[in-house]
């Protein structure tokens, strides 16, 4: 056979194999670049040894010629295992690579540090920096932190809004002391990149581990998020237990989790649902603690008596006041100041801040309202949120990074060093 035949018994193959039975011989020529004539020739005599069938000015392949097609595949399939087998190199690479299913077991067969290790169980932590579109194209000289927060209670896991790079950044954060085995929920508050772009990340992790070992996911989604990874979310039905969030949801978890989750509602413009979907949270840790946070919001009435007894109050900030009036999609300070004094919590933290308040922003913000609410009248701690920032529950003890221990929240200071917030203990303010 001619290299011209083999080619076009291969065509005839590929479209065989799509469903298509008949080709045309003008295709045929346009595909593999020979005149018509040649085509022609080269097919009477492919149809005199059987392999073909020609009509008009189409043709198909016979059983006979897909026959001698798989038998060229079979042929060629031995002759390449033959030189890679031979080969010195491709052993040599072979011995000095691992294989994709030994990478991904060593990085996955993680221990599950929640239940054993004493300082990631019952805790709030802020695996979370910059807000929105920075963490995406980082500002200049940034590493455009995203991230999210990761709330542990009574040995379970579960992820708040995981932004860009959440689980590099809950690894690094925590010495690789939590990761995706540790992750037994997720809730999304609403469809924007900063608080969901992780979650495609670990759905992805999700579907490799699953092959190794089981890992359940339990996704609490509001109705924006759902819509925007509804294909996901179908695809991997297998592992996953969605629960749709709306504002007003309660959903009793005691059993497995030991805590309720309340939606609360949120003023804020999705990007697929309406502003109508998006939700802010209460989680109540059966009576010893109650945590809201009230994601992306502009200010609203309602979420005074949305969050009025909420022990630890998380505040998304969004960027600094519209000139002379309020921010429409984010709290900004004023919506902030608003809250503290109608809901005066026990501790607060300042959250979501944009790339543009990068340098003294956040810790001058944080002082400010600190200031404030630190009157005897209405007295609140307030701390700026930054990665690494980790409360004990039920107590809000915070974890002092100078002398890894936690002490009690109202002994705790925050400095600022270069892009980071520290949170230091202050020996004798007690
Ligand atoms: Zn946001
Ligand atoms: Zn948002």
């Amino acid at each position: 056979m001619s290299v011209l035949q083999v080619d076009m018994l291969l065509l005839l193959f590929c479209f065989s194999e799509k469903g298509v039975k008949k080709l045309s011989i003008r295709e045929i020529s346009r595909k593999t670049s020979a005149k018509l004539s040649e085509v022609k020739k080269s097919l009477k005599k492919l149809e005199e040894d059987g392999y073909v069938t020609v009509s008009k000015d189409e043709c198909s392949l016979t059983e006979e010629g897909t026959q001698s097609v798989l038998s060229y595949f079979e042929t060629e399939k031995r002759l390449y295992w033959s030189i890679l087998e031979k080969d010195k190199f491709m052993m040599e690479l072979r011995e000095w690579t691992k294989s994709k299913d030994e990478l991904i077991r060593d990085l996955l067969n993680e221990e599950r540090t929640l239940m054993t290790h004493s300082k990631w169980d019952n805790i709030f932590l802020v695996a979370r920096r910059w807000n929105s579109y920075t963490p995406a194209l980082p500002a200049i000289e940034s590493l455009g932190f995203g991230g999210g927060y990761f709330l542990a209670w009574n040995g379970k896991g579960l992820v708040i809004d995981p932004g860009y790079n959440f689980l590099r950044i809950l690894r690094e954060c925590t010495n690789k002391e939590l990761g995706l085995v540790d992750i037994d929920g997720i809730l999304i508050t609403h469809d924007h990149p900063d608080h969901t772009a992780g979650l495609e990340d670990i759905l992805t992790l999700i579907r490799e581990e699953n092959r190794i070992r089981k890992h359940h996911l339990d996704l609490f989604c509001n109705i924006g998020a759902l819509y925007k990874f509804e294909y996901r979310i179908t695809k991997l039905s297998r592992y996953i237990t969605c629960y749709p969030l709306r504002p007003g949801t309660t959903l009793d978890l005691s059993e497995k989790y030991n805590f309720t989750i309340h939606a609360t509602p949120a003023f804020h413009k999705e990007t697929w649902g309406e502003s109508k979907y998006s939700i802010g949270t209460i989680f109540d840790l059966h009576k010893k603690c109650r945590i809201g946070i009230t994601s992306d919001t502009r200010w609203h009435q309602d979420l005074i008596s949305a969050y009025l007894g909420t022990d630890l109050l998380v505040m998304h900030l969004g960027t600094l006041e519209a000139k002379n009036s309020a921010l429409p999609n984010h709290l900004g300070s004023l919506g902030a100041y608003l809250l503290l004094k109608h809901v005066h919590p026990k501790l607060s933290l300042v959250s979501e801040f944009g790339e543009e308040l990068k340098g003294q922003g956040r810790y001058m913000i944080g002082k400010f309202l600190s200031r404030i609410f630190s009157k005897k009248s209405m007295i609140c701690k307030v701390l700026p949120a930054d990665i690494g920032l980790t409360i004990k529950l039920p107590s809000l003890d915070v974890y002092c990074q100078t002398c890894n221990a936690f002490h009690a929240f109202q002994s705790i200071d925050f400095k600022e060093f270069g892009d980071e917030i520290k949170y230091v203990h202050l020996k004798g303010k007690l």
